[in-house]
């Protein structure tokens, strides 16, 4: 049923310790049921995508968040041919590298480990299923083969991507030293991702109360299916209807979306005949929106920057959280002692604390955090 430029998984280029193939199970099917079980998979039902955790019951999380770029990948993965089995194991996994606290937590461990190499939250979710994980006697991490890394390393600084060329000529990292793409199905994960988080941005961030449904005029895309749906459903303008309306209005742009990538992909494969997944590869990105809808996604990111993520309300919880992660990073930095026995039994000392730091839930960084200050900033 794979086209013939999709990833094959009789084809992978293999894991970093060998195994013996499962009995009924390919590669990536296996790779997936490796991230399912993980920790930090599990974790991430108590990470914030914009609203922290304890803010309420029904927004998202990095877990909701992972399950919707899953589902959404898979369903274009079919209609295009892509191997369904690598998209969903590489959405599964894109965020596991991900911070407490969302962005705002990221950003502040990257300035806080400047001196120290930095810190990406790319490379740290293949950090975590490379190094971190420890379930298997044998090795360290979760042996994930070459392609589900691939996917799972969306960007990466030149410096780092040196390094780890150094480790493994000719691997996951060589692609941003060359300038070719990964594998179509890590393209299509990274724009399922874009389409999850700007379409449930917009619900829990009308549902916050955050965003007025009028407001989104601004962005033409919603403002389309809006009026399109009360035209066909004219009792969707009563206010006691208006979730309604946002559901039907989302559904509707997220299916124009999906339908623009998977036609335009269609297209840039008819013009480029890639004969395997190595030819796609040197390419150049094939699996992408066409011109116009990328113009009306950009709109819409835009407005949820400044809309959203800037809004007042936001920028408070973004603010302590940022505190949270300073305070947390320096407390471990000068009392590794604090950091659970493993890690501080580790050599160097603030890729520890950063790989510690970054393990963490909402939740528990901030408990951590009034621990080790006596001060209580969130929750
Ligand atoms: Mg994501």
């Amino acid at each position: 049923m794979l086209e013939i430029y999709a990833c094959q998984a009789e084809h992978s280029r293999g894991r970093q310790h060998p195994e013996p193939p499962a009995p009924t199970r390919n590669d990536f099917q296996r790779d997936r049921d490796r991230i399912v079980h993980s920790t930090a998979f599990r974790r991430l039902v108590y990470k914030t995508q914009v609203f922290l955790n304890h803010e309420g019951d029904l927004f998202r999380t990095r877990m909701t968040h992972s399950l919707e770029v899953a589902q959404l990948g898979r369903s274009i993965a079919r209609s295009l041919g892509l191997n369904e089995d690598l998209v969903e194991a590489v959405a599964l996994a894109h965020d596991l590298g991900h911070t407490p606290f969302g962005h705002a937590g990221q950003d502040t461990l990257n300035e806080c480990m400047t001196a120290y190499g930095g810190f990406e939250h790319n490379l740290q979710s293949l950090r975590v299923v490379d190094h971190l994980e420890e379930r298997y006697p044998q090795f360290d991490g979760l042996n994930l083969s070459f392609e589900t890394r691939e996917g799972i390393l969306k960007h990466c600084a030149r410096r780092n991507a040196l390094i780890i060329e150094a480790q493994e000529p000719g691997g996951v990292a060589s692609r941003f030293l060359l300038g070719t793409q990964p594998s179509l199905e890590a393209q299509l994960c990274n724009l399922a991702d874009a389409i999850a988080y700007n379409a449930h941005d917009i619900d829990d961030g009308v549902r916050s109360g955050l965003l007025k449904l009028a407001q989104m005029e601004e962005v033409p895309l919603f403002q389309h299916y809006k009026t399109i749906t009360l035209q066909l459903y004219p009792s969707m303008s009563e206010v006691s209807k208006s979730r309604r309306l946002l559901y039907e209005t989302i559904r509707r742009m997220l299916s124009d979306q999906v339908y623009d990538v998977i036609n335009t992909t269609r297209e840039n494969l008819q013009k480029h005949c890639p004969k395997s997944a190595d030819e796609a590869r040197q390419a150049g990105p094939l699996v992408s929106f066409g011109g116009p809808m990328a113009e009306q996604v950009q709109a819409m990111k835009s407005f949820l920057y400044k809309h959203l993520y800037r809004h007042p309300q936001v920028m408070t919880t973004t603010t302590a959280a940022q505190e949270v992660v300073r305070e947390l990073f320096a407390a471990y930095l000068s009392s590794p002692q604090e950091m659970s026995p493993d890690y501080a039994a580790r050599d160097e000392t603030p890729r520890a604390v950063a790989d510690y730091i970054a393990g963490m839930t909402d939740r528990f960084a901030a408990k951590e955090h009034e621990r080790l200050t006596g001060r209580r900033l969130l929750v």
